[in-house]
């Protein structure tokens, strides 16, 4: 039975056994495992769910079927611990590539219309990091349907949750977790079409909101983005892990950010210099173009720095002439579509100008690898909440995330989300609910649309946009980053007394989106603050001041905690079971 609970008249409540934040892929796959368990589950998310990020991946989902050359689950675990740079948990990444294989056949089995191998075996191409027999050569370990893998994947788990009958929530748009004396026993949101304040009860809320990266100017990333997840259990005392290190992917379209995936150079395609020449041959003389992505994007910035962009101008050359029309209409048909689209270039006769673009937070919200969140170095668990995909932290990437690692984490742990919340609420009634819960962020709400002077979010979040590319990008120094320290806390200042134009109830998506821009400050406080007390190189984290990568200090993981509205950093040890450092060499 249910403790009794009184709530006020005015606000809709709902309950059930367990809560999704987010309905990409990591969300729909733990809905997908719950309801097969037979819990009761909705998932809530803002945007429709097949809009969600993960529809917006291209190149690929990687597991070691071997379906085109030898391949093992041993050396996708090797490649996935050395392209972190060391940092990636052992534990996790040994789960993430043995468990990719059955991800991977549990999807072709729902019907994914995955690109096939002459003998009808899910057909695989190269991607960067990706090796045979612990770092020989490249191997063909990424599935994928077209340059459309991600829309698939939505679209087939969205289909199968259907047909589970799971209940949604579209566009309601979650602004806060529900915390009882240290348990989380529902959410706070906000429905859009009308302003209508919601409360959820459940006994386990999981997060699955996606990244951050609106943080930065120039991103890969939809303008939804906005580490809402993150934010939100930051605020309500999670420390968040291993912030510093975000990624920037090699190839953006100059000037926008959007992705031309590293199907493209999966696919053979060269990086070229103003002088024509294939410069990742000096930076990684074995895998040149298929580099991780941390080495690549740093290259590239080399580059432009010694003057060799092209024209002199801060862009490269992503090279696919000599592919072939057939090879790039049949597997590279979307990217190449956004080069004809927003750059005029016909990448099958003309080389397609590029530049690095903010792509993805290998940091996040810490879990344990069964998608619990935890709440110390210690790894307690904070009863009631979990979370998988972008949102968290396991840490299965560690300092820097493969290519296609991230579509198959978010199947690996959206269902180990799924499992660990219907084991740990077998036979709990839902948790106590304060009749004042959705109170503080009600009036806070209420607070941001009443306001008639302040600034406009606007200018706040372009400003954020720019110290985050320019002070906290590619490559940082102490003098950057104690900038960027202060930007944030200057304008986390003035977003207390932001303003929103529009006063009204439907679809204030104004009212909303400055609400968004207080959750990217947040994450933007604590990746400033990660970034400037690590004093060493690692993966995606490239200090200037500190090239080299130091094990002997910092081996370890860091976690940022909210403590009187300040970040504190503490630090954890990386779980280390079967590889022992050793330098990066590709
Ligand atoms: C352009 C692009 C290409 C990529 N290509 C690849 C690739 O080829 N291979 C690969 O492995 N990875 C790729 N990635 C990375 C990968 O796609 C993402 O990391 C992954 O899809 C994130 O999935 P997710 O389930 O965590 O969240 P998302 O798919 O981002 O979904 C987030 C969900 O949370 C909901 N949400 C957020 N905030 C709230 C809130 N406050 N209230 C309610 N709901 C909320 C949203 O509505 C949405 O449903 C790519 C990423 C980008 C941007």
């Amino acid at each position: 039975m249910s403790p009794e609970i009184v709530l006020s008249p005015r606000i809709p409540t709902h309950e059930f056994e367990a809560l999704i934040v987010g309905a990409g892929g990591a969300g729909l796959f733990a809905a997908l495992e719950l309801a097969r368990a037979g819990v009761n589950a909705a998932v809530l998310t803002k945007l429709y769910p097949t809009r969600s990020h993960t529809g917006a991946a291209q190149g690929g989902i990687c597991a070691a079927l071997g379906n085109q050359e030898e391949d093992h689950w041993e050396w996708h675990m090797f490649d996935t611990v050395k392209g972190g740079d060391y940092l990636t948990d052992q534990d996790g990444a040994e789960i993430l590539a043995r468990e990719a294989i059955d991800r991977v056949i549990e999807l072709e089995h729902m019907g994914l219309p995955f690109n096939r191998t002459p003998d009808g075996k899910i057909d695989q191409r190269r991607f960067g990091g990706h090796t045979r027999n612990f770092g020989e050569g490249p191997v063909r370990r990424s599935c994928f349907a077209a340059d459309r893998t991600g829309h698939m994947i939505l679209q087939t788990l969205y289909q199968q949750c259907i047909k589970a009958g799971v209940r949604f929530f579209d566009e309601y748009h979650v602004v806060d977790l529900v915390v009882d004396e240290g348990r989380v026993g529902g959410v706070v949101a906000y429905r859009i079409a009308d302003g209508e304040i919601h409360l959820f009860r459940s006994a386990a809320v999981m997060l699955a909101t996606g990244g951050t990266g609106r943080m930065f100017r120039i991103t890969s990333n939809a303008h939804t983005l906005t580490g809402d997840g993150v934010a939100l259990a930051y605020r309500h005392g999670v420390p968040l892990e291993d912030m510093e290190f975000y990624q920037f992917h090699p190839t953006g379209i100059v000037g926008l950010g959007i992705l031309l995936s590293e199907a493209a150079r999966g696919e053979g395609g060269y990086l070229r210099n103003k002088d024509g020449q294939r410069f990742m041959e000096r930076y990684a003389p074995t895998l040149m173009e298929l580099a991780p992505r941390d080495m690549v994007s740093r290259a590239i910035y080399l580059e432009i720095r010694d003057g060799r962009g092209i024209d002199g101008k801060d862009y490269v050359h992503l090279d696919l002439t000599h592919l072939g029309k057939e090879i790039i209409d049949a597997k590279l048909p979307d990217i190449t579509d956004f080069a004809r689209v927003y750059q005029g270039i016909e990448p099958i006769t003309q080389p397609v100008p590029i530049q690095p673009t903010a792509h993805y937070a290998m940091g996040g919200v810490p879990t344990d690898v069964e998608a619990r969140v935890i709440l110390d170095e210690r790894n307690t668990v904070m009863p009631g909440l979990y979370a998988a995909g972008e949102v968290a932290c396991v840490s299965v990437h560690g300092a820097n995330r493969l290519g296609t690692n991230s579509l198959i984490d978010l199947l690996v742990f959206g269902k180990r989300a799924g499992r660990s919340m219907a084991a740990d609420i077998k036979g709990q009634g839902l948790p106590a609910m304060r009749g004042d819960a959705a109170e503080s962020v009600r009036a806070e709400l209420e607070a941001l649309r009443g306001r008639s002077d302040g600034e406009g979010a606007a200018t706040i979040r372009e400003e954020l946009a720019t110290v985050m590319m320019d002070n906290v990008g590619v490559f940082r120094t102490e003098e950057l980053l104690t900038g960027a320290v202060a930007k944030v806390k200057e304008l986390k200042d003035r977003y207390t007394r932001v303003r929103v134009q529009d006063k009204g109830k439907v679809f204030n998506t104004d009212l909303l989106e400055a609400r968004e821009l207080g959750y990217l400050l947040d994450c933007a406080e604590a990746m400033a603050a990660a970034a400037l007390d690590r004093k060493e190189s690692r993966g995606a984290h490239s200090r200037e001041d500190y090239p080299e990568r130091d094990d002997a200090e910092w081996l370890k993981h860091s976690l940022v905690y909210r403590r009187d509205g300040e970040p504190e950093i503490r630090y954890k040890p990386v779980t280390i079971t079967t590889f022992q450092p050793k330098p990066r060499v590709y």
